[in-house]
């Protein structure tokens, strides 16, 4: 893309946020890349690496929720660093200034919260990896006490201090129940919305790749922001096959400041 051609995707994503009486963002591993966390459809992206532990394997099995815990240790290690990148300043910008109504995002890594975004207005389709809750009792348990455990018993995932359950990351697994409350929470906004801007997803990651395609049924316009091609781009009003930092940088003034 051109910068001109940028520009021009700009002007109109401006004129869409303008027009809006209600916009969502839906955001993808892509919106965290440039800080450092790597998306899993990319080049060299965790899938390439990793292949994910389903759901039932991590129940069933010890050496699958050790090998979980040893690649989380060793993530937080290499990414546990990671601050907001463009993308995520220009999104918490436009909430506050009221131009978006809400983000709903498959993120697992924070940086929305981190960017000053409220609960309220976040919707984690896919869970947080920030901290660890019990499978059978939901108790909420620190990194920090898994860590310990985990290291004083040389690589053992522990168990959960009230029942005795598994204790995993807070994130949703391949093969495991989708939250019922944010699905919903989701599926209303998207209805609700006349703006959905797609940002950093390959949309093939179901039921969450779903909302686009709610939104745009209902009337929204679509817009899609991402360097690679997506199996939706056909329908969008807007695809901005760009650097997501680089379509997003001037947001962050908010959008009446580019007017
Ligand atoms: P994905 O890896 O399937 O797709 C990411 C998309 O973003 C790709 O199409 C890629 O081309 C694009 N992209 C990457 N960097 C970009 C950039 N700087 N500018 C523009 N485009 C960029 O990600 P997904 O659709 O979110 O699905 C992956 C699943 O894995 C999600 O469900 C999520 O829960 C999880 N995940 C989360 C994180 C995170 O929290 N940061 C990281 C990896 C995976
Ligand atoms: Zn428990």
């Amino acid at each position: 893309m051109s910068e001109r051609e940028l520009k021009a995707a700009q002007d109109t994503l401006r004129d869409f946020l303008a027009q809006a009486r209600s916009a969502v963002a839906f955001t993808g591993a892509g919106l965290s890349t440039e800080c450092g966390i790597p998306d899993f459809r990319s080049p060299g992206g965790l899938w390439t690496q990793n292949k994910p532990i389903p759901f039932d394997v991590f129940v069933a099995h010890q050496a699958a929720r050790d090998e979980a815990w040893r690649r989380k240790f060793a993530m937080d290690a290499a990414f546990g660093a990671a601050t907001p990148g463009r993308g995520h300043t220009a999104l918490a910008r436009l909430l506050a200034d009221g131009r978006l109504r809400a983000i709903i995002t498959q993120n697992i890594d924070g940086l929305h919260q981190a960017s000053g975004v409220p609960d309220a207005a976040l919707v984690e389709l896919h869970g947080n990896t920030t901290y660890a809750t019990c499978l059978d009792c939901g108790q909420r348990h620190e990194l920090d006490w898994v860590r310990s455990r985990f290291e004083a018993s040389g690589g053992k995932a522990p168990f959960c201090e009230a029942c005795e359950g598994p204790v995993k990351t807070a994130t949703i697994s391949f093969g495991q129940a989708m939250p019922v409350a944010e699905m919903a929470r989701a599926d209303k906004l998207s209805r609700a919305c006349d703006l959905f801007i797609v940002i950093g997803s390959s949309l093939v990651v179901y039921p969450a790749a779903g909302f686009p395609l709610i939104a745009k049924r209902a009337g929204a316009r679509l817009v899609i922001i991402n360097r690679e091609e997506t199996d939706f781009d056909e329908m969008a009003d807007l695809v901005v096959r760009a650097e997501i930092g680089d379509v997003l940088e001037p947001f962050i003034q908010g959008v009446a400041a580019n007017a």
